[in-house]
């Protein structure tokens, strides 16, 4: 087949409807519709019914290669094709970080035929939001600092302040920073640091809140520091938490924006995978769930990391009920899992990989039946969407299809980034068929359950892991947080998603491990608690030569080396 042209020129290619007439379709009433230029717009929160009736499917996927399997691709890609039969459907999606856009290629949500425009607003500023949220956050650390400063009161720990700083800029420089240098006028000195935005606790509770006075409740509930064991001191307790929440207004609405075929594509915020819950937000499903026949969104990583949290934190939470869960599987990813790679190292993928080669696709099927697993057990109706790379063989795609149609699983092929929603129509109505199947929604733990209990419930019945061993330090914290009142929160795992189990070395379906459980952590404002599995960075560098070399203004105006 001749070669697609590039993202950005497909893009860039693209005519775009009037924000308005995008926003009509989807049913959305013209006085919640506040323009942000041509091609962008907010939307009001009151576009949200009370008893919102939209089906809801969540794509996920097999455990990825650090390439990623196409999840975003098949949210745009399907939504296009659902639209194409009629059926009135949108996409919901996180907004890229512009860390990463200036440290590595590409960040645009999609691919080919199947992506959201316009693409550069998307990758820069957009509307604004996180800038707001940086700007919040750092409020709150002034706040923090201030009241240092001015003789704390309030008995803060200066050797226990958990809450740092934050900027959208890749900088290693800025990992550890000492603050409060020179005069005595100048504030205290003492040792701090930042994380990029995509990190802060105020970006993922912008995801969890589920209206304006949640908003506030939760960022009044954030944890700064403790003043002493299990005593700790909140935003509230420093009276900045109204502040924050009036900084947030504006952002706390979702962005409106299109599909290369015009359909509705709702943008909102962007937690990081790791240590958050790696979706976008509950007030843009609402509004969506409010409009469209059928909301498709994404849960980052693969099914044993997104859809269980997308399904024990931001559903529960959230209050939303999924009908049916796109599981995108690759040959190349499960190539991977028949354990003859060791793709680790680098981030291209060895030419060997893309010779047809249906056997070793079979090998690595283990990992795709134990995804089919864990979907399941949660009651919700799973789809196989074999996402078609130009490199694939037919012979490939069957052996995926045939284990499908063996589990009695619904299963599709999808060529939406080289044919766009067309390539996807396949997929569509199986989709559909999936949504009108009765659910069972069920959780994995119960929120009643101890902290210790959750974890264990997805280490073992999620992951398959034999057990959970803690550090000192983290059964410490586990104790320290039952204390202070937070044991009823859901839990998130900060593990690597290249593996089911916490070594990312480990392909496939791995059996006979166990997790061990380093370090935990509370996002008590955002509503959970995160145990650390692994090494998370939070703030992350640039390369020797960032991808922000690349980028340039023309004269007239033209953004080049975006993606
Ligand atoms: P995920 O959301 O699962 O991390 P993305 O949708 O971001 O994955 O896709 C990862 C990368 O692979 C992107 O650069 C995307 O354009 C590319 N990609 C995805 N699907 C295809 C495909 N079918 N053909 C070619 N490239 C693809
Ligand atoms: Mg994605």
């Amino acid at each position: 087949p001749a070669a697609l042209p590039t993202d950005l020129e497909i893009a860039s290619a693209a005519t775009l409807r009037p924000i308005a007439d995008v926003a009509t379709d989807l049913g959305i009433a013209p006085e919640h519709v506040e323009p942000y230029g041509r091609d962008v717009a907010k939307i009001d929160l009151a576009a949200a019914a009370a008893a919102p009736r939209g089906k809801y499917v969540v794509v996920s996927a097999i455990t990825p290669t650090p390439l990623g399997e196409g999840k975003t691709t098949v949210v745009v890609g399907l939504s296009q094709a659902l639209r194409r039969l009629g059926t009135n459907a949108v996409a919901t999606l996180r907004q890229p970080s512009m860390g990463p856009t200036f440290g590595i290629k590409g960040g645009a949500a999609g691919g080919g035929y199947s992506q959201v425009v316009p693409m550069e607003r998307l990758n820069l500023h957009l509307t604004g939001d996180f800038h707001a949220i940086t700007a919040a956050h750092n409020l709150l650390a002034a706040a923090v600092d201030n009241h240092l400063h001015f003789g704390n009161e309030l008995g803060l720990d200066v050797r226990n302040i958990t809450w740092r700083r934050v900027m959208d800029v890749n900088d290693r420089s800025l990992r550890n920073v000492v603050v409060g240098l020179g005069a005595r006028a100048d504030g205290l000195v003492r040792e701090t640091g930042f994380d990029i935005t995509a990190a802060s606790e105020v970006m993922v509770l912008m995801t969890l809140a589920t209206s304006y006075q949640d908003l506030r409740a939760r960022l009044g509930r954030i944890v700064v520091g403790y003043k002493g064991v299990g005593k700790p001191v909140s935003a509230e307790d420093l009276g900045v938490a109204g502040a924050m929440a009036v900084i947030l207004k504006d952002a706390l609405k979702p962005n409106l924006l299109q599909t290369l075929e015009g359909g509705p594509a709702l943008i909102h915020c962007g937690p990081f995978g790791n240590i958050a819950t790696g979706t976008s937000s509950v007030v843009a499903d609402q509004v969506a769930l409010s409009h469209a026949e059928v909301v498709v969104t994404e849960a980052g990583f693969g099914a044993d990391m997104g859809a269980e949290r997308f399904f024990n934190v931001k559903c529960r939470l959230g209050g939303l009920q999924p009908d049916a869960v796109v599981l995108v599987a690759t040959v190349r990813a499960l190539k991977v899992h028949s354990g003859n790679y060791d793709i680790r190292a680098g981030r291209a993928l060895p030419q060997e990989l893309f010779a047809e080669n249906p056997e070793e696709v079979r090998a690595g099927l283990a990992n795709l039946r134990k995804h089919l697993e864990i979907i399941q057990a949660f009651g919700v109706s799973p789809v196989v969407a074999i996402n078609a790379f130009p490199q694939d063989h037919d012979s490939e795609h069957a052996v995926i299809a045939e284990l499908a149609a063996e589990l009695g699983v619904r299963c599709a092929v999808s060529r939406h980034v080289a044919e766009g929603g067309a390539g996807a129509e396949d997929l569509a109505r199986e989709v559909l068929a999936a949504a009108e199947e009765p659910t069972r929604f069920t959780t994995t733990y119960a929120l009643e359950d101890t902290l210790a209990e959750k974890i264990e419930a997805i280490a073992t019945k999620v992951y398959g892991a034999d057990g959970v061993d803690y550090s000192p330090d983290a059964a410490k914290a586990l104790q320290t947080y039952e204390d202070a009142g937070f044991g009823d929160l859901p839990v998130v795992i900060a593990k690597t998603h290249l593996s089911i189990s916490s070594d990312p070395a480990l392909m496939g379906a791995p059996s006979g491990w166990r997790l061990p459980v380093r370090e935990v952590r509370a996002n008590v404002g955002a509503g959970y608690v995160y145990a650390i599995a692994g090494d998370m960075r939070t703030m992350p560098g640039l390369s020797r030569h960032p991808n922000a070399e690349r980028i340039e203004l023309a004269p007239d105006g033209t953004v080049s080396g975006l993606s």
